[in-house]
């Protein structure tokens, strides 16, 4: 008997992880487009072409890097697009190529960095709410893990990690909101990469989140060209794949969730019985 009832509830658990989220608007699947490091090229080039195709992106600013471009990134967030926080100095951990360590950081100076970074921004847009991407997508402050401490900070709502073409999320119920995986680029990264992924993300219905650099200039370039198919595949589909910005997929998942108590409340002594 209690070998059937831990098959049935392993076969209950399989038949929930396979249920797919339910997208707005009828939509089939969700791609999330994130450029890192307020780089000079992403204003130049991806905002002005994601802008004529009307398509929505989220822009990872590290306040280190905006004081020259505060005004354009100002125009850029009343223009729709999601300023997210990126640090003020993008520390991270030495064998990085980047000026600085994360090595010597307390996870208390780590958090203070990223609350610091985050009044820099209301000074830019007004928002109050902030999504984060880690920088060099590493978790680390003086070697050790930053992630609880930045929880329990509250001064994030959902964060963005890294990850390769494999990053595709279907299972919403065990996703993390602050450890979010997306498609970290490497540099001229093609458009037909860049297509597949998202054709993926559609046949799976899942959310997909790719991580951009430069475009078209400064560092792990993805070329205008290539950045531009991509665009364009994502506008000629838009009426299947909801382009949203992060923290716009993330509120939708987070909401759809709470909408599943009974589900939620059902799961728990099952997976308690299976020992995870
Ligand atoms: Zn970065």
């Amino acid at each position: 008997m209690k070998r059937l009832i831990f098959l049935l509830t392993l076969i209950s658990i399989t038949a929930h992880a396979q249920q797919k989220m339910v997208w707005p608007h009828h939509k089939k699947s969700v791609i999330i487009l994130t450029y890192d490091d307020a780089l000079p090229s992403q204003l130049k080039t991806a905002v002005p072409q994601l802008e004529k195709a009307n398509l929505t992106a989220t822009f990872f600013l590290t306040g280190a890097s905006v004081d020259k471009s505060i005004t354009q990134w100002r125009e850029v967030a009343k223009a729709g697009f999601e300023l997210g926080n990126h640090t003020i100095y993008h520390p991270c951990t030495p064998e990085n190529d980047n000026p600085t360590s994360s090595a010597t950081y307390t996870t208390y100076q780590m958090c203070r960095e990223i609350q610091v970074m985050n009044t820099l921004l209301f000074a830019i847009d007004g928002h109050t709410t902030r999504t984060f991407s880690y920088p060099c997508t590493d978790t680390l402050a003086g070697g050790k893990s930053y992630i609880s401490a930045l929880k329990q900070a509250g001064l994030i709502k959902y964060g963005r990690l890294g990850g390769d073409a494999t990053a595709i999320v279907t299972d919403f119920d065990h996703l993390d909101p602050l450890l979010v995986p997306s498609y970290g680029l490497d540099k001229d990264t093609p458009a037909s990469a860049l297509i597949d992924y998202v054709k993926h993300v559609q046949q799976v219905g899942g959310m997909g989140i790719i991580m951009f650099h430069g475009i078209g200039g400064d560092w792990i370039k993805t070329s205008p060209e290539d950045h531009q198919q991509l665009v364009d595949y994502l506008k000629t589909h838009h009426k299947e794949i909801w382009i949203a910005t992060f923290q716009q997929a993330m509120d939708y998942i987070t909401r759809s969730k709470v909408k599943m108590p009974l589900k939620e409340k059902a799961e728990k002594p099952a997976l308690a019985a299976i020992g995870n």
